[in-house]
């Protein structure tokens, strides 16, 4: 088996298919930097659904079993459905997901679910359309998020997970209202620690809510159970409710980094692989695959990147912050930006 430097096998894909986005989350892509003048990744440069295709198969071939389609916004690479179809067709293959923000779910979802994708995770970071519409740039309102929601679910998109990036005095006051909409719903809410990810975020470790306090606010009013991972390397922390109405969970990565199981590669929409989501470099894939490199040479250099494979990022943040060290390289020029790596 393929192991790297800390013991970690390669199992998931992440595949990042644009670099545009149809919303301004403030966290992410915000309108200041992203407006009308931002220059996104030529159509050239960015990998055919045939290029995508054979990397996912040799990386299979290599232990990858569950594939997640992400962005930018992934909804907007035209014909997507098309490499879903190619994707699906991949032997060893178990898990094929997809995170978007829904918008584009009503016209798209049930392509998408005939092409032969399982689920979706969406995300919807609150219920309060005023503190959404804040988080999105004001590009979406809650009601097109749930139009989406209800298409995947129409479509069979499911188990249909939902995440929520909490930001301390932006949308913290909705959580509850969040575990009551999908609880009540059948829906896998995931929060999320907002995260020192990319470089133009102006992220602060006193916007952060802890996982800790997260749970303890949903548990002071449904009452929760910890319960175990579903698999080796699942980055939430996983909860049931008491009362047998499903589950909820929290996704620590400031506060209870979990790179000790991280089995996640990244390919970015022009085929840069990332072996951490803060990885201020990559590899490209894209190079020697116009160049003509043969599958094998294609295969030996990803095994060898695996290999050598050593990052910890979120591990050393947290030894950092818990000591109060305050060299933690936020704002790192050459850090790559989630809107383009996809989370
Ligand atoms: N556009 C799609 C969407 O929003 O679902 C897919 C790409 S988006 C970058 C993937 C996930 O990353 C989203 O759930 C988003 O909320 C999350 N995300 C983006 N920036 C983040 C940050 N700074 N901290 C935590 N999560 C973040
Ligand atoms: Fe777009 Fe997703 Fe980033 Fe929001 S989080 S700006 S929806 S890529
Ligand atoms: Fe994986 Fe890097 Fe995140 Fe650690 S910081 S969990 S190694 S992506």
């Amino acid at each position: 088996m393929l192991t790297d430097t800390l013991n970690r096998p390669l199992r998931d894909l992440r595949i990042s298919v644009t670099d545009r986005c149809n919303f301004r989350c403030t966290y992410c892509m915000p309108e200041e930097i992203f407006g009308d003048k931002y220059r996104f990744l030529p159509k050239p440069q960015i990998l055919t659904f045939e290029e995508i295709t054979r990397s996912a198969r040799i990386m299979v071939g290599l232990g990858v079993n569950k594939l997640r389609i992400t962005g930018g916004e992934p909804l907007l690479r035209h014909d997507l459905h098309l490499l879903i179809e190619q994707l699906a067709q991949i032997d060893g293959v178990d898990d094929i997901a997809m995170t978007t923000n829904a918008y584009w779910l009503p016209k798209y979802a049930s392509d998408l679910k005939l092409a032969g994708l399982h689920r979706v995770t969406i995300s919807l970071d609150s219920l309060d359309n005023d503190a959404f519409r804040q988080m999105n740039g004001g590009k979406a309102d809650v009601s097109q998020v749930l139009d989406g929601i209800r298409a995947a679910e129409k479509a069979g998109l499911i188990p249909i997970k939902i995440n929520a990036v909490v930001q301390k005095g932006v949308n913290d006051h909705t959580l509850v209202d969040m575990a009551r909409f999908c609880k009540d719903n059948g829906y896998i809410l995931r929060f999320i620690e907002y995260m020192d990810v990319g470089t133009r975020n102006g992220w602060r470790l006193d916007h952060v809510v802890s996982a800790k306090e997260i749970m303890e606010r949903i548990g002071a009013v449904f009452p929760i159970e910890p319960i175990d991972p579903n698999y080796f390397g699942e980055v939430a922390e996983r909860y049931r409710y008491v009362d047998g109405s499903g589950e909820v969970g929290v996704i620590a990565s400031v506060t209870q980094p979990f790179c000790g199981t991280c089995t996640r590669l990244r390919l970015s929409p022009e085929g840069q692989l990332y072996t951490c989501l803060f990885a201020t470099k990559g590899v490209s894939l894209r190079d020697p695959m116009r160049a003509g490199a043969t599958d094998d040479q294609l295969r030996d250099l990803i095994a060898d990147i695996w290999r050598k494979r050593d990052d910890r990022y979120s591990e050393i943040r947290g030894a950092n912050t818990l000591i109060g060290v305050d060299d933690i390289p936020v704002g790192d020029a050459k850090r790559i930006e989630m809107y383009y790596i996809g989370g």
